[in-house]
């Protein structure tokens, strides 16, 4: 496995990993690897002759520099997960070789910044659309790996590739989680053991919602799972919503396999996401 930490370096590389004209897999991450994080690195492994898996904790996809100043950082134990995979290159640059200069360019996705984790989190799809185009043009993967756990990133990501016209594949990889429940996340290694029980209630609260909405409404649905996560003391629910997976339209009525339950909550100073397609 080799760690290259320049895009120089990796230019250098690139016909090296080309060699047979191999298809190149990328998995991006801001590190703090998880099984989650395995998981997206074995897909790829099984689809592409070579993977390539970035570590990077992108500055301009931050709106809150706490947030940015705590969240983990180890790079060496990432090294040691890693090399227990099928990966072949890892991409670790530092912030000022990814910017030498803060972009001024700024991509606006409209309607999808609007919702959700859009409007929670302003400046954080901007983020997200430039450090990921700066991937794609630098490492030139043919596919590229994303978790369903950052749905709407999801949706961001594939209309970047549509109206940027990147020649690449997104695949989507399921959701990992603790037997009890709770989504793997890197944030979770900032919550006690007891926030932790705590946080697999939140996983419960959209299984019950998946079922409550096989009976009623839209409405009744959220109100009820909303007040089982308003009834934990602990939370501080942000939103919680029922869109279309894909396009992110609130829904007045549920179709099976589009209809999506998205959550963002506090738990202590621990901003968690999750969510559920039913
Ligand atoms: P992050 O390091 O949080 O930016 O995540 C890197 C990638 O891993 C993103 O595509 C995430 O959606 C994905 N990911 C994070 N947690 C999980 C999980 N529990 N299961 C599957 N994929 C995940």
């Amino acid at each position: 496995m080799k760690v290259i930490k320049t895009i120089q370096e990796y230019l250098s590389h690139l016909p090296i990993l080309r060699q047979n004209s191999s298809n190149i897999g990328l998995v991006p991450t801001m590190g703090a690897l998880h099984k989650g994080h395995l998981s997206l690195i074995d897909q790829s492994c099984q689809q592409n002759d070579i993977t390539v898996c970035s570590i990077f904790v992108n500055p301009l996809q931050f709106n809150d520099s706490s947030d940015l100043n705590h969240y983990p950082r180890d790079l060496e134990k990432d090294l040691e997960l890693l090399s227990n995979t099928g990966c072949d290159v890892v991409f670790a640059p530092t912030a000022a070789e990814m910017y030498a200069t803060k972009p001024a360019l700024k991509i606006n996705f409209g309607y999808l910044e609007n919702i959700l984790e859009g409007c929670h989190r302003p400046g954080h799809f901007n983020g997200v659309g430039v450090v990921v185009s700066k991937l794609f043009n630098i490492l030139q993967p043919n596919n590229a790996y994303f978790g369903q756990k950052d749905l709407q990133q999801v949706a961001i990501i594939k209309k970047l590739v549509q109206e940027l016209s990147f020649p690449i594949h997104i695949v989507v990889c399921p959701i990992v989680r603790e037997s009890n429940g709770l989504a793997l996340s890197s944030r979770n290694a900032r919550l006690s053991t007891d926030e932790k029980e705590k946080a697999a209630y939140i996983s419960t609260v959209l299984k019950n919602a998946c079922t409550t909405i096989q009976e009623h409404s839209v409405e009744e649905t959220l109100s009820r799972a909303k007040q089982q996560l308003e009834d934990v003391s602990e939370f501080t629910l942000e939103y919680l919503e029922c869109v279309h997976s894909d396009t992110f339209q609130h829904l007045e009525s549920y179709t099976q396999g589009n209809t999506a339950f998205c959550v963002a909550l506090q738990l202590g100073n621990v901003r968690l996401i999750d969510n559920m397609i039913i």
